[in-house]
């Protein structure tokens, strides 16, 4: 196993986890998910507004993990499934995260496919079920 996130680090990443909540720079505008402390866009900026995302975006690009590459918050659906599709997706209000893509097309995954998030069961460690987000197809 890698990096280990202990119950307490989860509980507080919650809202984060849970709710897809974008930082908007006050000094720029764009806006900035996961939060940070600095506007990564403009360097500037360090007052934020919240917004909720709307969870619609686009795949910019994809690969595809077997089983021995992993990471350990993946690695008990490596396990289970041999390989999975990983997306960097694109959000309507620009930032980009990276999620698991499930419910694809028998043609596959496309660059450019419009996207939704969803929430679902992502591992469990230590008797305790971790919730976040995939991405289906709209
Ligand atoms: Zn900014």
């Amino acid at each position: 196993m890698g990096a280990h996130i202990s119950i307490p680090m989860y509980q507080r990443s919650v809202s984060q986890r849970y709710r897809l909540v974008g930082h908007k720079c006050k000094h720029c505008g764009r806006v900035n998910f996961p939060p940070k402390a600095v506007c990564k866009y403009c360097l500037k900026g360090s007052e934020f507004e919240e917004v909720v995302l709307s969870g619609r975006g686009t795949v910019y690009s994809y690969t595809v993990i077997a089983g021995g590459g992993a990471p350990p918050e993946f690695a008990e659906e490596a396990r289970c499934k041999g390989k999975y599709p990983v997306a960097i997706v694109e959000l309507e209000e620009g930032p980009r995260m990276i999620a698991q893509l499930v419910n694809l097309p028998e043609a596959g995954i496309e660059i450019g496919m419009k996207v939704e998030a969803v929430f679902r069961r992502i591992y469990q460690e230590e008797g305790v079920i971790r919730y976040g987000f995939k991405f289906k197809p709209l």
